[in-house]
C-alpha cells in the first residue's frame, strides 16, 4: 500500500501456498522457441497446481534436488542434504543408515517452497523413507543415442514393456522431459536391493541379447552408436529418477509426465509436455492412478533367463 493510500497498491506477492516469494520475477527458465519465459512465480503456480499428482509420486521419499537459484545459465548443483538457502518449509528426515537428514516433501506448501529456493527438477529415490531397505519402485531408463529418433524410443518401451508384463509386473511409463523415456513398475513390500537390481538387469540385458544392433547395457557413450542404453542403474539404494510432474532444467521448462500406454504410440513427442502445456492434463484422468493398487512381488529368479 502506498503512504497516500491512493496510487495504487503494492503488490503483496504472489499468492501461492509457499508463502510469498522473493524476486518473483526472476526467470528461471529464458523463453526459448516457441515457448515463454518462465519466472520463479509461474514454476511456484505450477508447482501449486500440480501437487494432487505430484505430491503422491514423492511423498515420505528422500529426495534428491536440482538447485539453479539463477535459473537453468547459472550455476547448478545437485542436493540430498538439508542445507543453507533450502527454505525452512521443505522438510527433512533422519533415516537409519543416513549420516545426515535427508530432503522429504510432504505438503503442497513444502513442494511450492521449492520454487522460492531455485528448485528446478525433483528426483525421489526408488524406496520411503521409513523403509529404505526395501525399494517400492523399479525403474529401467531408455537413453537413446543422439542421432536416434523418438519413435525409435517408443518401440523400445513397447518391447521391455512385454518383458515386465511377462514377469507378472505392472509397468508405467512417463517421458522425462528429456531423451528418452521411463519405464516405472510398483513393487509389494519386501522387495530387496539385490533382487531388484538383478531381475531389472535381466530384464534389459535380455532384450539387448535378442537385439543387439538396437539396444545396450554398456554406459559408455562412446559404444552406444545408434542404439539405445537400457540402464537399470537407477534400481539401487540412494539412486533416483526424476519425478512425474517434475520440470527440468532444460531450455523450454520441460517436464516428465505420466503416460497411459494408448499414448506410447509413433509420433509420440516429448517436447509437448512444458510447464505451460501440463497443467492442461489434470482435467484428464491420471494414467498413473492406481499404481500403488497394481504392486506386485518381484519374480523368483526361475522366472529369469
Ligand atoms: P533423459 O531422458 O534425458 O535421459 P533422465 O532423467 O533419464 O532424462 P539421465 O541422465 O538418464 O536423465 O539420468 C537418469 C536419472 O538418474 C535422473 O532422472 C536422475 O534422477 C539420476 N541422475 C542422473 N545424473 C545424476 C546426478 N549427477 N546426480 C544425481 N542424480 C542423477
Ligand atoms: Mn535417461
Amino acid at each position: 500500500m502506498s503512504p497516500s493510500g491512493q496510487s495504487g497498491r503494492r503488490d503483496p506477492g504472489p499468492a501461492v501456498a509457499g508463502g510469498a516469494l522473493t524476486h518473483p520475477e526472476r526467470v528461471y527458465w529464458p523463453a526459448s522457441g516457441d515457448a515463454g519465459p518462465v519466472t520463479k512465480q509461474d514454476l511456484a503456480r505450477y508447482l501449486e497446481r500440480v501437487a494432487p499428482r505430484l505430491l503422491p509420486a514423492i511423498a515420505g521419499r528422500p529426495l534428491t534436488l536440482l538447485r539453479a537459484p539463477e535459473g537453468i545459465g547459472g550455476e547448478r548443483f545437485v542436493q540430498r542434504h538439508a542445507a543453507r538457502g533450502l527454505s525452512p518449509l521443505v522438510g527433512t528426515v533422519r533415516l537409519r543408515g543416513e549420516e545426515k537428514p535427508l530432503i522429504q516433501v510432504d505438503t503442497p506448501e513444502a513442494l511450492v517452497a521449492l520454487a522460492q529456493s531455485g528448485v528446478l527438477e525433483i528426483h525421489p529415490w526408488g524406496a520411503r523413507g521409513a523403509r529404505l531397505a526395501q525399494p517400492d519402485r523399479m525403474v529401467l531408463d531408455l537413453d537413446p543415442a543422439e542421432d536416434l529418433s523418438f519413435d525409435s524410443v517408443v518401440a523400445a518401451a513397447l518391447a521391455l514393456r512385454e518383458r515386465v508384463l511377462a514377469l507378472g509386473l505392472a509397468p508405467f511409463c512417463k517421458t522425462t522431459g528429456g531423451k528418452g523415456l521411463h519405464l516405472v513398475v510398483p513393487l509389494a513390500p519386501g522387495a530387496r536391493w539385490d533382487r531388484l537390481h538383478a531381475v531389472a538387469a535381466a530384464i534389459c540385458e535380455d532384450l539387448a541379447r535378442e537385439a543387439p544392433q538396437r539396444f545396450t547395457t554398456q554406459s559408455a557413450l562412446a559404444g552406444r552408436d545408434g542404439r539405445i542404453f537400457l540402464d537399470f542403474q537407477r534400481n539401487a539404494r540412494g539412486a533416483s529418477a526424476v519425478a512425474p510432474w517434475s520440470p527440468r532444467a532444460r531450455p523450454g521448462a520441460p517436464v516428465a509426465m505420466p503416460l497411459d500406454w494408448a499414448e506410447v504410440t509413433e509420433g509420440l513427442d516429448p517436447r509437448r509436455f512444458t510447464i505451460a502445456t501440463a497443467p492442461a492434463r489434470l482435467e484428464t484422468p491420471d494414467p498413473w492412478a492406481g499404481m500403488e493398487e497394481a504392486a506386485r512381488p518381484l519374480p523368483p529368479a526361475s522366472k529369469l533367463r
